[in-house]
């Protein structure tokens, strides 16, 4: 298996921790926020060492593809793609991102810290009816509505020709490259916004 592919493992068991709660939904959502802030402290170090050598596309060897120099929340870095298509897809989507930032931090930001004080009041049952499968809900429909347009339409857009000025950390998609994650987007996005709208059916 890939370094990077197992560097990226704690997104997806963050994802299950918090949506499936398999140690009670407390020692779920604390365990899950613990792997979440520490995540950044060994995958970004990897990721920036290998900047320069792995296309942030596809993830293949880019030792002499053209330069990507993006401005992320935690500063610049720059990374490479293995080809000018690969450097063009890259500038559409995070094009795409650039231009409706403050749309996908609200969409990430906001719907995660919903989720997380509601996860933890439908517990404690302070929220009346409401469980915690309804904050779930809440979190899938949330998450879903906001990477779905990412991975959908930041293909459609022409590549950014100016500086790229992302909302979220690129690291996370360098390691396992960001048409995996794009894909990602569209199809666990498109499944989520299901599972949401038959949850909010079965509970009317
Ligand atoms: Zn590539």
């Amino acid at each position: 298996m890939d370094i990077g592919a197992l560097l990226f493992l704690p997104v997806p068991v963050v994802l299950l921790l918090f949506t499936r709660a398999p140690f009670g939904p407390l020692a779920s959502l604390g365990l899950g926020v613990a792997l979440m802030l520490t995540h950044r402290l060994y995958a970004r170090p990897w990721a920036l060492a290998r900047a320069s050598r792995r296309c942030l596309w596809c993830t293949r060897p880019a030792d002499a593809g053209s330069e990507l120099v993006i401005e992320e929340p935690f500063g610049t870095t720059t990374w490479r793609a293995c080809s000018d298509d690969h450097a063009d897809r890259v500038r559409r989507l995070l094009g795409w991102a650039g231009a409706h930032g403050r749309f996908l931090k609200a969409g990430i930001l906001g719907t995660l810290g919903i989720f997380l004080i509601a996860a933890v009041l439908t517990t404690l049952g302070w929220l009346g009816p409401l469980r915690h499968a309804d904050a779930v809900a809440v979190f899938r429909l949330g998450i879903a509505a906001t990477v779905l347009p990412l991975g959908w339409l930041g293909s459609t857009r022409p590549p950014e020709a100016g500086p790229l000025r992302v909302p979220f950390p690129v690291h996370i998609q360098a390691l396992v490259g960001s048409w995996t994650v794009t894909w990602l987007f569209r199809v666990v996005g498109a499944v989520w916004l299901v599972q949401a709208i038959v949850h909010v059916w079965q509970r009317l």
